[in-house]
């Protein structure tokens, strides 16, 4: 299921509790069953929506205790509207304030994620998006895995009027990323994004050389890019991640297509990383900025 989907449906069940004229226990319980199986359906980790469902029962029963005899009936709804939208709210709120790159100075971030994900095409675009800004950026491929990665990089990168940083003599993916950082602190860029290689499943070779980019660029931040068709395989994944590459914040692509989206929505618990951005399209500007409320309240519509 779509998150426009899900959303949908969880507005349904709640305008069908709405609709009857008391809310008791059978009532919640079945409205809470139908937002639970939507969330689920829509690849959200079992345990997260296990624990939404009795956290929601619990807030609501204890307002509705509270003031139960003298509230009125749309203040009982209100509680369970707002309970569902807070607990949806902290679902990808870890609570954790992603770095935010300074002007003035070189901030390096290092992508890393699966092949396939999108993790060269988000580099550019992120390259973009603080180029707009104001800041000097560019990019250094060290994906030196997978055949025509520099080309890709150099293609879109040119598109983009960013610079970058590349060999296609060096095999040696740590000996480029310390060059291309090197070159471009010197010449004072103030946004510097190292792409690194991706694998097609977590391999230790990957995480080998994953940590060693890390030691010789010494990243400001560090972003796991993660598609948004992943589903429950995100909490392995994101877990196996964290451990090797200990990322700061996580880049969903894809999410203009169908994915369903819940299981990378919930690599932010397994993790306690927040989301920054949101991959829309292939195109260069298609990126935009995540934040927990505005895209919850968007998704319930
Ligand atoms: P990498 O192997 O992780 O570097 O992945 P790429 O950047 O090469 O992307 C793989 C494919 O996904 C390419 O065809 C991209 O155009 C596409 N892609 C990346 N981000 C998005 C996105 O947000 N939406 C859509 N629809 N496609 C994307």
């Amino acid at each position: 299921m779509v998150l426009a989907d899900l959303g949908r449906r969880i507005n349904s069940a709640i305008s069908s509790l709405n609709r009857s004229p008391t809310i008791d226990d059978k009532q919640l319980d079945a409205a809470l069953k139908e937002i639970c199986t939507a969330l689920l359906e829509s690849d959200v980790n079992v345990k997260l929506v296990a624990s939404l469902r009795s956290r929601v029962r619990t807030k609501v029963k204890a307002a509705l205790e509270g003031g139960a005899d003298k509230a009125k009936e749309a203040q009982r709804r209100n509680v369970v509207q707002k309970t569902v939208f807070d607990e949806l709210v902290s679902l990808v709120n870890p609570g954790v304030e992603p770095y935010k790159p300074k002007k003035g100075q070189s901030n390096i971030i290092m992508a890393v994620g699966l092949q396939g994900n999108g993790k060269t095409t988000t580099c550019t675009k992120l390259a973009v998006y603080y180029q707009k800004r104001g800041f000097k950026s560019c990019i250094v491929c060290a994906d030196t895995f997978r055949a025509g990665a520099f080309d890709q990089t150099r293609q879109s990168a040119t598109k983009a009027k960013v610079a970058y940083f590349g060999s296609y003599t060096e095999t040696d993916p740590v000996v480029i990323a310390a060059q291309g950082v090197e070159k471009f602190r010197k010449e004072r860029f103030e946004i510097i994004i190292v792409d690194t290689s991706g694998r097609h499943k977590q391999e230790k070779d990957l995480f080998a050389e994953m940590e060693q980019i890390s030691a010789a660029v010494k990243p400001d931040m560090t972003i796991l890019v993660l598609d948004a068709s992943i589903g429950q395989a995100a909490e392995a994944q994101s877990r196996a991640f964290k451990e090797a590459a200990d990322f700061g914040a996580i880049i969903v692509t894809k999410m203009d297509g169908h994915a369903k989206g819940g299981g990378a929505i919930s690599a932010v618990a397994a993790t306690q990383t927040p989301i920054i951005f949101l991959g829309t399209g292939e195109h260069l500007s298609d990126l935009e900025r995540f934040a927990p409320e505005p895209f919850i309240s968007k998704m319930l519509g």
